[in-house]
């Protein structure tokens, strides 16, 4: 997982570039802004299929802006975002390359599963209907197929005993367990997280963090996650990106930039979190 050198082809050729198979975010010179502040600044930034991402940095730096594009709640200002070898910031219309249209985002985005950090589960709902509603509405699936995916989702998050119960009724960690089970329910390819513990009870951080360790291991979907959670990011990394105003300033697997940054900035953020 490199943010590597921008090809000069990708963000011109309708046709994007072939899809290689590995490569299945691909952010190239993306620009965000809120009025006169930038945001992200001309970001290129790649992570290959299957591995597990995490981006560090600073309060401000701009992560949960890269989760927001992703799931095309923000559209950048400049710059192009790859997805599974689609554009998800545009479509070719007429064969130019012109901003994707909600049609286009939605079909794209369907196999991007996220975690925020308020769960946003559905209240009136039950533990076990949160989890099939989109597979059912969404993806069509039978209603048995996807309780029965449900019922696996909710052994590998350790909540088989709680299917029958209702969002309110369980604390904010097992509730935000229920949302990676939901999240994980559409089978996406990447499941991004957006600091999904920082809204817990203390006690309950670990529980969550054992559970995404456990599908870090025991499943082949990229993750991409904002965390504060240092030890967590040491686990499960393949690599860590540190953010500094908008920029990787510095990245590669974890044992490197916990151990031996290079950056002035990256020492300074670690030892202010570590
Ligand atoms: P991080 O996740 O690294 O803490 P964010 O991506 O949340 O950083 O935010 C980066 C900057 O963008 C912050 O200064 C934040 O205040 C600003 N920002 C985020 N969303 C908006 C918005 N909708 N309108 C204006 N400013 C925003």
């Amino acid at each position: 997982t490199v943010p590597d050198a921008p090809d000069d082809t990708a963000a011109t050729d309708p046709g994007g570039p072939a899809a290689d198979g590995a490569e299945l975010i691909r952010f190239d010179k993306v620009t965000k802004r809120f009025g006169a502040h930038t945001v992200l600044d001309a970001l290129d930034m790649t992570v290959h299929s299957g591995k597990h991402v995490t981006l560090i940095g600073p309060s401000g730096s701009g992560k949960t802006t890269i989760l927001r594009l992703m799931m095309t709640l923000l559209k950048p200002d400049e710059g192009t975002i790859m997805f599974n070898g689609d554009y998800l910031t545009h479509e070719e219309k007429g064969g130019r390359l012109v901003p994707a249209g909600e049609r286009h985002s939605r079909a794209v985005r369907r196999n991007i599963g996220m975690v925020f950090q308020q769960f946003n589960l559905f209240p009136n709902m039950k533990v076990l209907r949160n989890i099939t509603e989109a597979p059912v509405h969404v993806l069509g699936l039978a209603k048995d197929a996807a309780e029965e995916r449900a019922r696996e989702l909710l052994d590998l998050v350790g909540l088989t005993d709680h299917l029958d119960k209702y969002p309110g009724q369980l604390s904010g960690g097992q509730q935000q367990r229920v949302a990676i089970a939901r999240a994980l329910a559409m089978r996406p390819k990447v499941l991004l997280l957006d600091e999904v513990t920082s809204a817990l009870d203390p006690e309950l951080v670990a529980g969550v963090l054992d559970v995404l360790r456990d599908i870090a291991r025991s499943t082949d979907i990229t993750l991409l996650c904002v965390t504060h959670e240092m030890n967590f990011a040491r686990d499960i990394s393949d690599c860590v990106m540190m953010f500094d105003a908008g920029r990787v300033i510095e990245f590669g697997p974890p044992e490197q930039i916990f151990t031996a940054p290079e950056h002035e900035r990256t020492r300074e953020f670690l030892s202010a979190v570590l």
